[in-house]
């Protein structure tokens, strides 16, 4: 909708707007948020801010230097669609009032960094993102949380499902394994539950291209949306999640985005679509080019390419991240690139023959990363290789299914776990630094932040290590 400051107050006295809920981005990539009543909300809000106590805020410093302002953005007002009183949300950027400027460590602030970094290179002045989303609804009693950190985990993901597929035939209507791509209802049973989640984002101004079920069985999904710019599309993101979630909520389901909730079935994944557009023009489109890519997309790629383990740092940045990143589930496990091959990190779509839809699909990410980071690491990993002319080498054409051992041995692959993605972050960063966009501290603050996930689970018996070493 993209309002201005004196359109926001209008529309809060037009549509009797009762509260104004200010949302911000942790640093895993949440929406948190705090609540004024709408008659707090002046002009001087939009830029004098609103005081937050930030000091237990995850990955945000802690309590000496708690004080903080939430600065909100108008052009991301929308009526909160969930809330029974009228609410009204707006999406704000971090302040630190001791510095007087950005907090360092604002997600959105990197992200609004990157963009106008990619305008002072001169390459392009504006990037598209077209991140598609998937994610899994779930039945509430049947997926409980703190449930599954227990050994229910164990029966309900084995057990059940291998039970569901295999000893009892008669599933009516369910999806069978592997084959929820994508027959009609009745076996698609989540028609009306997506269509719901399209309308509530309709009306909150996103556009949407078109849902589906999604391969895996237990009622797996994806919705897109069209593309948009970098800040705006990871603003979306956000609102998109928060829609999905609320909206199965209250059907009595839960989602989940978390990359790999089923093992041996489908995971989720994020692909991200991007190009590049200058003065109007898209960029990565040439007639004659392979795949028909400019050499400027190539490039693009070649940088992608190279800095994929530590994008992955990003990108894939859950533990669970490196068990959706394996052989046989259409999730990408080389970094090369290909018009066709799905195992490939990059592929090129070849829907449409018009320049202005060509594009990359970067394959690795997944909904558990935080949009804001990844996009602007992808952007300056792909910026880094347009600068440095870096070529991304031959296409992976054949299958990788017809790769002898040798072959496949030869081929770069993505990090096998978050560890290995940390160690390749710290030891590859550069070009995040490029025109200040990410910062040491941003850096050190995330690799922390995620060693200690990786710690949480290297430190805990698994519970599969009952069923291999019990007994022993
Ligand atoms: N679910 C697959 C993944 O984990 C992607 C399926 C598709 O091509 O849409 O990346
Ligand atoms: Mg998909
Ligand atoms: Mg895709």
């Amino acid at each position: 909708m993209s309002l201005t400051a004196k359109e926001v107050l209008r529309m809060v006295k037009e549509q009797q707007v009762e509260f104004v809920d200010l949302k911000f981005i942790d640093l895993p990539g949440l929406w948190q948020h705090m609540t004024i009543p709408a008659e707090a909300l002046t002009e001087e809000s939009f830029t004098e801010g609103i005081g937050f106590d930030g000091s237990s805020i995850r990955g945000f410093k802690s309590i000496h230097e708690s004080d903080m302002i939430l600065i909100p953005d108008p052009s991301t007002a929308v009526i909160d669609p969930f809330c029974e009183i009228p609410t009204l949300s707006l999406i704000c950027n971090v302040f630190d009032p001791v510095k007087k400027g950005p907090y360092e460590r604002d997600p959105r602030y990197i992200a609004q960094k990157a963009e106008a970094y990619l305008k002072s290179t001169g390459i392009a002045d504006v990037s598209y993102w077209g991140p598609e989303a998937e994610f899994f609804i779930l039945d509430d009693i049947r997926f409980d949380q703190n449930q599954h950190c227990g050994y229910y985990f164990i029966d309900s993901i084995e057990g059940f499902w291998n039970s569901g597929r295999e000893e009892n035939p008669n599933l009516g209507y369910k999806p069978r394994y592997k084959e929820g791509y994508f027959p009609v209802p009745p076996t698609d049973n989540y028609q009306n539950l997506r269509s719901e989640m399209v309308m509530t984002m309709q009306r909150c101004g996103i556009v949407v291209e078109c849902h589906h079920h999604e391969v895996a069985t237990a009622g797996q999904a994806e919705i897109d949306m069209r593309f948009a710019p970098l800040t705006q599309m990871a603003d979306q993101l956000m609102l998109f999640k928060y829609i999905v979630k609320n909206v199965a909520r209250r059907h009595g389901k839960t989602v989940t985005f978390m990359p790999k909730p089923i093992f041996q079935d489908n995971g989720s994944g994020m692909h991200v679509h991007q190009s590049l557009w200058k003065e109007g023009k898209p960029l990565f489109f040439d007639p004659n080019g392979y795949a028909q890519l400019s050499e400027l997309a190539l490039y693009y790629i070649g940088g992608l390419l190279k800095h994929g383990p530590a994008l992955a740092a990003f990108c894939s940045p859950t533990t669970n991240s490196y068990k959706r990143l394996v052989p046989g589930f259409e999730a990408p496990v080389y970094l090369a690139y290909s018009q066709r091959n799905r195992s490939a990190a990059v592929r090129i779509p070849m829907y449409s023959n018009s320049p202005n839809a060509k594009r990359i699909e970067y394959r690795p990410p997944d909904p558990s990363c935080n949009p804001y980071l990844a996009f602007a690491a992808l952007l300056l990993a792909g910026i880094d290789g347009i600068k440095n002319k870096i070529h991304p080498g031959e296409p992976l054409e054949k299958d990788i299914y017809e790769l002898s051992p040798e072959e496949l041995a030869a081929l770069p692959a993505l990090p096998g776990s978050l560890e290995e993605a940390l160690k390749a972050l710290e030891a590859d960063h550069d070009f995040l630094l490029a025109g200040g966009v990410f910062t040491e501290d941003l850096l050190q603050a995330w690799v922390d932040y995620k060693r200690g996930e990786v710690d949480a689970i290297r430190l805990r018996p698994h519970p599969y290590e009952f069923a291999l070493y019990f007994d022993i």
